[in-house]
C-alpha cells in the first residue's frame, strides 16, 4: 500500500512499539505523549516469548537483552508458611520452547531502549507534552487536537493512550468500568537491601486467603519488583502514581510471611492501583481511526499479558497495512485478527482472581492440597 503519514496517541510500550515497526515500513508516523519526560512509572513488567519475539522483530533485542533480566524460572509460595512449589523452567526453556527468551524489565528501562529506536529512524517522530484532546475524521484524513490547542492532520490515528483513552472515548463515549475488589500495591526494591533468597533470579507468585504477592528481579538483578494484590474495595482510583506509605501496605498482609513483610519494609516509595473490570470489546476500529494495546482491550494484570498484547498489536497493526492495499481496510483487519486473542487473555486474567485468592489457602492443610492440586493441573 501507499505510506501513510500515521499519528499515534500516547507512547506507552504498545505506541512506541507500533511506531517503531511502522517507521521500519516507511510510513511517516508521530507520536503524541502527554508526559514531558519518557518512561515515569517505575515499576516492573515480565514479558514472555511472544512479546520477546517482537522486540527482536523490530530490531532492539539486544539493546532490550543489555537490560533486562531472564529469570530461571517461577515458583508458587504459600502465604503463611513459606512453602515453596517449583511451577516451571524459564531461561533456556523459553529459548528452547519458543525460540525467545522470557524477560522482567524496568518499564523506564525498556521505554528508554524504545524511544531510542524510534528517534533513530526519525528524529523529530515523538511530540512530548501533547496531550490529545479529541479529533476529527473525514473521506480524506484525520485530524488531532492537543490540549493545548495545536492540531496535527494525517492518513490514519492509532489510540495508544491507555486505560483511560480519549481516542477510545472519542469513538465510543465514555466507559463504564466496574471495581474489580481487588486492589495493587507495586513497588520497586533495591536488590541490595534484600537477602539473598529474596533476590535469586526466579519470578515468586505467593498465594494467599483474599491476596497474593509477585516478585521477580529487575535490570540485570540491581533492582526487585513487588506487586501485591489485596481484596479491599476502599480505594478506586485506576493510576501508576498514586503513592501509598508502607505502612499501610504492611497492614493488608497481616499474618504473611516474614519474607513479604522484608520486601514491603524494602520497598522505596509504594504505590497503589485500583484493578477494575471491562467487558471485553469487539470493534475498536472506525474508518481511519483505530485502538491498540489497553485503549482496545484492558485486562487485569493477572496473566501478565497486558503489554505483551499491546507489543503484539504495534507489529500486527504494521503487518497488515502491509498487506492490505486499502489502509481502512487494514484497520479493520487489525482489529478482526486481534479480537479473539485479546478477549481470551481479558477473559483468563479475570479467571485467575479466583485462583490466586482462593478461601482453601487459610488453612494450612487446605493451603497445601490446594497449591498441589491447583498447580500441577495449571501445568497440563
Ligand atoms: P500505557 O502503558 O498505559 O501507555 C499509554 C500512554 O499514553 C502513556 O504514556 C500515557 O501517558 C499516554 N497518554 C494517555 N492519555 C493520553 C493523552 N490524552 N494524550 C497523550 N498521551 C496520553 N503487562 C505485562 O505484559 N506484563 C506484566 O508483568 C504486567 N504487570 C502489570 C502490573 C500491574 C500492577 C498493572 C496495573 C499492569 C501490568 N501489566 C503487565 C499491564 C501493562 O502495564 C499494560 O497492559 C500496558 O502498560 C499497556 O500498554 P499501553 O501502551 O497500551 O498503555
Amino acid at each position: 500500500m501507499a505510506k501513510q503519514k500515521i499519528l499515534i496517541a500516547g507512547a506507552g510500550l504498545g505506541g512506541l512499539v507500533a511506531a517503531l515497526a511502522l517507521l521500519r515500513d516507511g510510513h511517516e508516523v508521530q507520536v503524541f505523549e502527554q508526559a514531558k519526560q519518557l518512561g515515569e512509572v517505575g515499576a516492573g513488567l515480565q514479558l514472555s516469548a511472544n512479546a520477546t519475539r517482537v522486540l527482536s522483530l523490530v530490531g532492539v533485542d539486544e539493546a532490550v537483552r543489555a537490560v533486562a533480566s531472564v529469570p530461571a524460572g517461577k515458583q508458587v509460595r504459600l502465604w503463611s508458611t513459606g512453602q515453596v512449589w517449583k511451577l516451571f523452567d524459564l531461561g533456556q526453556e523459553s529459548i528452547a520452547e519458543y525460540g525467545h527468551p522470557y524477560y522482567t524489565l524496568y518499564r523506564p528501562d525498556l521505554h528508554a531502549v524504545l524511544a531510542d529506536a524510534v528517534r533513530r529512524l526519525a528524529p523529530e517522530a515523538l511530540v512530548l507534552g501533547a496531550k490529545v484532546a479529541g479529533f476529527d475524521q473525514t473521506g480524506e484524513g484525520v485530524t488531532l487536537e492537543l490540549e493545548d490547542g495545536r492540531r496535527f492532520s494525517g492518513d490514519l490515528l492509532v489510540g495508544a493512550d491507555g486505560v483511560h483513552s480519549r481516542v477510545r472515548q472519542g469513538l465510543f463515549g465514555p466507559d463504564a468500568p466496574t471495581f474489580s475488589g481487588c486492589m495493587a500495591w507495586r513497588g520497586v526494591i533495591p536488590a541490595a537491601k534484600l537477602p539473598e533468597h529474596l533476590r535469586a533470579p526466579v519470578g515468586t507468585n505467593w498465594v494467599g486467603p483474599g491476596g497474593h504477592v509477585i516478585h521477580y528481579p529487575l535490570r540485570r538483578g540491581e533492582l526487585v519488583n513487588f506487586v501485591g494484590v489485596v481484596e479491599r474495595s476502599d480505594w478506586k482510583v485506576e493510576s501508576w502514581t498514586s503513592a501509598g506509605s508502607t505502612e499501610e501496605c504492611a497492614g493488608d498482609f497481616p499474618g504473611w510471611h516474614e519474607d513479604v513483610h522484608t520486601l514491603i519494609r524494602s520497598i522505596q516509595q509504594p504505590f497503589k492501583w485500583a484493578l477494575m473490570v471491562r467487558e471485553p470489546m469487539r470493534q475498536w476500529t472506525v474508518g481511519r481511526v483505530t485502538l491498540l494495546g489497553d485503549a482496545a482491550h484492558p485486562t487485569l494484570p493477572f496473566l501478565a499479558q497486558g503489554a505483551c498484547m499491546a507489543i503484539e498489536d504495534g507489529a500486527m497493526l504494521a503487518r497488515c497495512l502491509r498487506e492490505t492495499p486499502d489502509a481502512q481496510q487494514a484497520l479493520r483487519r487489525f482489529q478482526d485478527a486481534r479480537v479473539e486473542r485479546t478477549t481470551r487473555i481479558v477473559q483468563g486474567s479475570a479467571a485467575n482472581t479466583k485462583r490466586f485468592h482462593n478461601p482453601a489457602l487459610a488453612s494450612a492443610q487446605g493451603a497445601v492440597e490446594y497449591v498441589d492440586r491447583e498447580w500441577n493441573e495449571a501445568r497440563v
